[in-house]
């Protein structure tokens, strides 16, 4: 399948305008993602309807808690990535091309199955996750057309590397994205994801620009993002942007490539909570934390509990919004309520 998503150079090369990596590749080259690789003078996207997991999950596990709350999501990925995360959670399809040898793999799923299925699941939505959406954008992007045709919602769940170009097309179908933003400083990225810090905040702002609801995410590893100095930084530029911008803060488990570093201690998520508060953020959670009172949405303006969340993630959710709003006071909670 041609990855329309690129242009020919004067060179030659073949660029591909997915990701802020900007690869300029040569016939028989593979993308930083495994999955992008020109053939015939032409970008090809390797994954096109090849899934590699399938889930109908909460929507409160992408995490979104300000999108059809109490809804389930058909989540679906393929393998490959733009980031290599030492950290990652999803490494074995992940970094699948990468580890053995440029291979593929991946169940058939076309977009129209894809959309069948989230019907017949009685899902409200798709979530394109797992891995980087953005690395197979065409194959996501076919999908969500079909799936806003047939009346669902679709959410991408990102590390935030979209170019601008990308957007342009992504506005039309995206409905909500839930954005990580993993460290604040471009040692980080650079040292941790094989990428950099600019390309994602500009991400974050181009989602919000373009009209997309989003939430942000930022896992904690320690000594490695969780300075109060570092978390003060996220906070404040997600609230320069706007103060109702959920704020996801979630702890870091041994995994991969990091499996001797320590989990994230509880108070760093405690501190990571009062510093987002602190800075303006109207709405922050605490992941993997269980403890009802972090994962609740309280109405900024009268402290009524709107939604309440129990259990484990997306197992018990009481929404007691009326049409988006406060039942107690009437005010409006920003998100994607229907
Ligand atoms: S999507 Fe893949 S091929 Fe395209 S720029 Fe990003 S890493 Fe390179």
């Amino acid at each position: 399948m041609k990855a329309w998503l690129s242009k020919k150079l004067p060179s030659g090369k073949i660029l591909c305008e997915a990701c802020a990596h900007a690869c300029k590749l040569d016939e028989g080259e593979y993308g930083i993602c495994g999955v992008r690789k020109v053939e015939d003078g032409e970008l090809k996207l390797l994954v096109y309807g090849k899934a590699a997991a399938i889930n109908v999950d909460p929507i409160e596990k992408k995490p979104l808690f300000h999108f059809l709350p109490n809804t389930q999501v058909f989540s679906f990925g393929t393998v490959g990535c733009n980031f290599s995360c030492a950290f990652c959670q999803n490494f074995e399809i992940s970094q699948y091309p990468k580890e053995r040898n440029n291979h593929i793999w991946g169940k058939e799923l076309p977009p129209q199955i894809a959309v069948e299925i989230a019907k017949r699941y009685q899902c409200r939505s798709i979530a394109y996750t797992y891995n980087e959406p953005i690395v197979w954008f065409e194959y996501s992007y076919d999908t969500a057309k079909l799936a806003k045709e047939a009346g669902l919602k679709n959410v991408y769940v990102t590390s935030g590397y979209e170019t601008k170009k990308a957007f342009s097309y992504l506005k039309e179908v995206i409905d909500g994205m839930n954005i990580d933003l993993k460290a604040f400083s471009d040692r980080f990225y650079k040292e941790l994801c094989g990428a950099r810090l600019k390309p994602v905040l500009q991400a974050i702002e181009e989602a919000y620009k373009n009209g997309i609801w989003i939430e942000i995410t930022t896992l904690f590893i320690p000594n490695q993002n969780d300075s109060e100095e570092e978390m003060r930084q996220i906070a404040n530029f997600i609230a320069s942007l706007d103060t109702a911008i959920p704020w996801h803060v979630s702890g870091f488990f041994p995994n991969y490539k990091m499996r001797n570093v320590s989990p994230t201690p509880p108070q760093t998520l405690l501190k990571a909570y009062e510093i987002g508060r602190a800075e303006g953020l109207k709405f922050v959670y605490v992941g993997n934390f269980n403890a009802p009172e972090y994962e609740t949405t309280y109405c900024p303006t009268c402290n009524f509990p709107v939604i309440e969340r129990r259990g484990h993630i997306g197992s018990e959710v009481e929404n007691h919004l009326r049409d988006g709003h406060c039942p107690n006071c009437n005010t409006f909670i920003p998100g994607v309520w229907s």
